[in-house]
């Protein structure tokens, strides 16, 4: 057998940690098989989607030293590698499982629906399609479709019995059908869900590993009954364990960097960051912590893979990277590296109109901009006690402005103001009010350079993840006080920047 596999990212937000992790071990399990490693674009969410996203995955991956077989950049023959370009594929396909009696068409608003899900839970029953859409006659859904109404396509799903299926890592699984709901395969806008264009483009891609997250096992059943109907034989399925925060809870944003573009920011070694992840619950055989991509693809074994939670801890990554910098680069390479990081021209050329008019020697310049070469900016929860906000204001001004910054669609010093100035009004306090935590948070002073050019200069990732260091330091809010908080930020009259 040839072996084919995959990664699916789709192109919404930041390039993430994650998704080099499971492109890292179907580059593995590929290359040591002697099998092709493919990148797909899913970009079915037409509304999430983004081309400056895909661009950003494309970048990362590469940057970290993954690189693909085939995918939309490169090509290859069983193109085309970007779901969005493959519409007529799945329509075609999901025409045959009608056709064939597996499919059928529902013409369900989202308010009836939302009207059956509230009396089965008044019924104590966990909401699930009920099948409604089975019980139009021929006809009549002729006569709909017609008419031009709006409507999906869902798949069939046995009412009774047991969805068994193996997992190469974990074995025999089972899942009662009863678990399983009647999944959209075709949206109403015509655009295949996530279930149906996954399993139409293995097949046709002739992927024999599905290597992905844990988090798909639960989709697993809808994929083997799609490769039922179709009549297909299903790839070997490889669910990893997900990555985890120090509390072990699933790796998220809010607790710890998540953007592959972040630990770029920060100057880690690709090497360094890709050794880390390979350590996510696989381990060389001698144990060795330290290795080199071509070293793990020489001695992998997927099977070898455990299934304990591994942590994403960048404490311990820190201590890889160190261990990388002083074993792996000379002067010369650890000169030409740091430059290719931020001591370079273009740097340079971004931080001079900032400080120029500001300096009466040259010698000021390393103090004045050393918040713009840095990590995170050295505060406690005193550095808030400056000025006239109180510890609460500050908490909420940096959480509004985290929330602010994840929707400026532009990284320039116009949007960044205008989406701050625009949020000090909706929250009643003057802009240099508002400012003051952040100018703390992201510069570590309470007097620096202008801080929307500062923002410019040290890009999104390090910005986010100093607000969230601030907020640490200021004090996390409680669950509770988040909801709250949510709540409330909704009701300000905020415009998309
Ligand atoms: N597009 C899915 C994701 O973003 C792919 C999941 C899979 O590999 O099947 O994770």
């Amino acid at each position: 057998m040839t072996v084919r596999t995959r990664v699916a990212p789709s192109p919404t937000g930041d390039p993430h940690v994650g998704t080099a992790y499971i492109a890292l071990f179907n580059l593995c399990f590929a290359r040591q098989q002697g099998g092709s490693f493919i990148l797909r674009v899913e970009d079915t969410d037409q509304k999430r989607s983004s081309k400056d996203s895909e661009q950003q995955i494309f970048d990362s991956l590469r940057w970290l030293g993954l690189e693909w077989d085939e995918g939309p950049d490169i090509g290859g023959e069983y193109g085309p590698y970007r779901q969005s370009e493959r519409t007529q594929i799945y329509q075609r396909h999901v025409q045959e499982l009608v056709r064939a009696g597996h499919a059928f068409h529902c013409f369900a608003t989202a308010q009836e629906l939302d009207e059956m899900r509230r009396e089965q839970m008044s019924r104590g029953e966990t909401p699930k399609y009920d099948g409604r859409g089975l019980a139009l006659a021929a006809d009549e859904v002729e006569r709909r479709i017609a008419a031009g109404e709006p409507h999906v396509i869902r798949m069939k799903v046995p009412e009774e019995g047991v969805c068994h299926f193996e997992d190469m890592l974990r074995g025999p699984i089972e899942i009662p059908w009863s678990q399983v709901d009647m999944q959209v395969l075709l949206k109403a806008d015509g655009m295949p869900t996530y279930h149906l264009a996954n399993v139409v483009d293995d097949h046709l891609m002739e992927i024999s590993h599905v290597i992905r997250g844990e988090e798909w096992i639960n989709s697993a059943p809808k994929h083997q009954l799609l490769y039922k109907y179709f009549d297909w034989e299903m790839p070997q399925l490889c669910h990893m364990p997900l990555l985890r925060n120090p509390d072990k809870s699933k790796l998220s944003k809010r607790k710890n960097p998540t953007s592959i573009n972040f630990y770029r920011a920060m100057g880690y070694m690709p090497e360094a960051l890709i050794n880390y992840l390979g350590r996510m619950g696989w381990s060389m055989p001698d144990e060795e912590e330290k290795f080199e991509l071509d070293e793990m693809i020489a001695h992998f074994d997927i099977g070898n893979v455990h299934l304990g939670g591994p942590v994403f801890d960048t404490e311990k990554l820190d201590w890889l990277n160190g261990r990388w910098i002083r074993e792996n680069l000379d002067e010369h390479a650890f000169g030409e590296r740091v430059v290719e990081w931020a001591f370079n021209q273009d740097k340079l050329r971004q931080i001079i109109p900032l400080v120029q008019g500001r300096v009466e020697k040259f010698s000021d310049l390393a103090p004045m901009t050393a918040y713009l070469l840095s990590g995170m900016p050295d505060i406690d929860e005193c550095s808030f006690e400056q000025g006239k906000l109180d510890q609460d204001i500050s908490r909420k001004v940096l959480q509004y402005a985290s929330w602010r910054l994840e929707d400026v669609s532009e990284w320039n010093t116009d949007v960044l103001y205008q989406a701050l100035n625009e949020l000090a009004k909706a929250m009643e306090l003057k802009l240099k009010d508002m400012l003051l935590p952040l100018f703390i948070a992201i510069t570590g002073k309470t007097s620096a350079p202008p801080l929307f050019d500062s923002m410019v200069v040290l890009g999104p990732y390090l910005v986010r993840a100093r607000i969230r260091n601030g907020l640490e330091k200021v004090g996390t809010p409680s669950k509770k006080q988040l909801k709250k908080l949510e709540k409330e930020y909704r009701t300000l009259d905020l415009t998309v920047s």
